[in-house]
């Protein structure tokens, strides 16, 4: 028999704040986003029970719906996002993690929205998993900063398959230094899924986004 939700969700805070405790870090300073992609609304309904308040959702229209069920939570929007879709989008999240290109900074821009800067960590060709190569992203941060309503606070990456997360996260901890050069406000790292969530909070993350490890595994698409 699987654990319950709320011994999972209990099992993966505890070891969230283990890492945090053994990387010298306060707990407190490490928010938890449930992805809860292609699952039910009663299962989000029975976690936002459990206190749950942050929830992560990759696609449009899926995520609107979700967001206008429970409106009271935090709905950060973590999937690769369409220009075209941006603006309906921007209506109901409060947060989008995969800012990677300008195209996309200007389709969101007038809607009061924390933004995260996507980083593509891949090596050699851009992967398929979105994201802006470490180069392009100091310009794309001062875009934003130049876009109305817009809030950076930071950046977000899927570590590539191909390098170890913890390397991949060393890497990000480097891009989030040059961001922070450019906007000292924005302090977001948003790494780390079911996992390498340990990896990510010892490089730093402030952000997880961890899914299958709290809620079992998603129904298929
Ligand atoms: C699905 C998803 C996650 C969560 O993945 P799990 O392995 O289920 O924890 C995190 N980030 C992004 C961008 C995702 O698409």
């Amino acid at each position: 028999m699987p654990a319950p939700l709320a011994d999972r969700l209990a099992a993966v805070q505890e070891q969230v704040a283990a890492a945090a405790r053994s990387a010298g870090r306060d707990p407190a300073d490490v928010t938890t986003v449930v992805v809860t992609k292609f699952q039910p609304l009663a299962l989000i309904e029975e976690l936002h029970a459990l206190g749950v308040r942050d929830f992560g959702e990759s696609r449009h229209p899926e995520a609107r719906d979700k967001a206008a069920a429970l409106p009271d939570a935090t709905w950060h929007f973590i999937g690769q996002l369409q220009t075209n879709k941006a603006r309906q989008v921007a209506r109901y999240a409060d947060v989008v993690h995969s800012v990677d290109r300008p195209e996309l900074v200007d389709a969101l821009a007038g809607r009061e929205l924390d933004v995260l800067l996507q980083v593509d960590l891949g090596v050699g060709e851009a992967g398929g998993r979105g994201g802006a190569r470490p180069g392009a992203v100091p310009a794309l941060a001062e875009r934003v900063l130049e876009a109305e309503g817009l809030r950076l606070r930071g950046v977000m990456t899927v570590a590539p398959i191909e390098v170890p997360a913890a390397t991949a996260f060393a890497a990000l901890a480097l891009v989030a230094e040059r961001v922070r050069a450019v906007e000292p406000a924005a302090t977001w790292v948003s790494a780390g899924m079911s996992g390498d969530f340990a990896e990510a909070v010892a490089a730093g993350a402030t952000h997880l986004r961890i899914g299958s490890a709290i809620t079992g595994p998603r129904p298929s698409a």
